[in-house]
């Protein structure tokens, strides 16, 4: 199994989107060694999710962060003929699960609750006389997939949404029911228990990039949503700033447990294949995850130099602003529309926008 790990070596990216940056990586001595632990890890090696190409060319090596990690290392491939990036090869479906452990800190609800939710800004505004009103429909029904420990999910059943949470793990299910008393499943896309056309927004926030398919994912996704529904995806963006100064030290990574490593443009044409309209790719801000992989470095044979100062709030504020302003944030969120919404008469809303745009144009 040690031999699934790719070999040091080549130590280019060949970023299409972006000159090629070249990285130092890492002697794979330590590389994994299944059973290492004791637990039997079954690996797969995938083709590329968007294009189906099996030719790739190596991008990073790292190992698994989690202080209550393994200690495995794996390998980052980036597609030749697309650019998506995808942690290969990979454990399986039936085995991912171990690397997902009690102290995962998304799973876990302490110190969740009590924070401000970073994703409830990036939903439409509060209307009327305090009330909450989606802005799209009257009735509001949300599903939060890959919901965690149900703080999103809360806020939104708060602010009057019919939510429904679906994540993967039994625990931070137990932990919703028992805790929250709010409607969640167990389990991804597809679900037995979700209906075609039954919401009217999917969130997906730092989900998808754990999934195995993310394009049955979106597909089944857009399914559920009626016309005109609304997708919201965020994920890390692995053509940002961050991850070109911290390489296997970036926080965004987290392997194995993210398993596609997406960008603005891989994202898009993603969620576009999936049948939506990406409406919109923004960058998201976060300096706590710059400080993190400043705080990661030393475990790397990087030499740490200027990117010491990241660990100060200040300088990783300033740097996260910079990386903002270039579009080159290492968090992206996309919104969607799923099918066009008709009229009463069976037309688009986009139809009558050409229709007038037309009639605009013969006068
Ligand atoms: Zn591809």
């Amino acid at each position: 199994m040690a031999g699934y790990i790719l070999a040091n070596g080549d130590s280019t990216n060949g970023c299409p989107w972006r000159p090629v940056v070249k990285m130092t990586f890492f002697i794979p001595e330590q590389s994994a060694v299944a059973g290492q632990q004791g637990t039997v890890i079954e690996w797969e090696e995938t083709a590329c999710h968007l294009c189906g190409s099996r030719k790739w060319s190596q991008l990073v090596e790292a190992p698994d962060q989690a202080a209550e990690g393994t200690g495995l290392w794996f390998a980052v491939v980036q597609c030749k003929r697309c650019g998506l990036c995808f942690t290969n090869p990979r454990p399986s479906l039936g085995c991912i699960g171990q690397f997902y452990r009690p102290e995962y800190r998304p799973h876990r609800s302490d110190n969740q609750s009590k924070r401000k939710n970073p994703w409830l800004g990036f939903l439409p505004p509060r209307r009327g006389r305090g009330q909450f009103e989606p802005r799209w429909h009257g009735r509001g029904r949300l599903l939060d997939f890959g919901c965690g420990a149900g703080t999103f999910l809360e806020r939104m059943h708060e602010r009057g949404w019919n939510v429904t949470g679906l994540d993967i793990s039994a625990a931070a299910v137990n932990q919703i029911q028992s805790g929250l008393g709010l409607p969640v499943l167990l389990g991804s896309l597809p679900h037995p228990e979700l209906a075609p056309e039954s919401f009217d927004v999917i969130t997906m926030w730092q989900s998808l990039e754990h999934v195995h398919d993310p394009q049955v994912v979106l597909r089944q996704a857009h399914d559920l949503l009626v016309a005109g529904g609304k997708l919201y995806v965020a994920v890390p963006n692995i053509d940002s700033l961050p991850f070109r100064w911290f390489g296997p030290a970036w926080y965004g990574l987290d392997l194995p447990r993210h398993l596609t490593h997406f960008s603005p443009v891989t994202l898009q044409v993603m969620i576009e294949r999936a049948g939506f309209r990406v409406r919109r790719v923004r960058m998201i801000r976060h300096s706590s995850w710059l400080r993190a992989s400043a705080q990661l470095t030393p475990r790397f044979p990087l030499k740490p130099g200027w990117r010491r100062w990241l660990t100060a709030k200040s300088a990783s504020r300033l740097a996260t602003w910079y990386s903002y302003w270039t579009r080159q944030s290492d968090c992206i969120l996309a919104s969607g529309e799923g099918r066009a919404a008709t009229d009463r008469h069976g037309k688009t809303r986009i139809g009558r926008r050409n229709r007038r745009q037309q009639r605009e144009r013969r006068r």
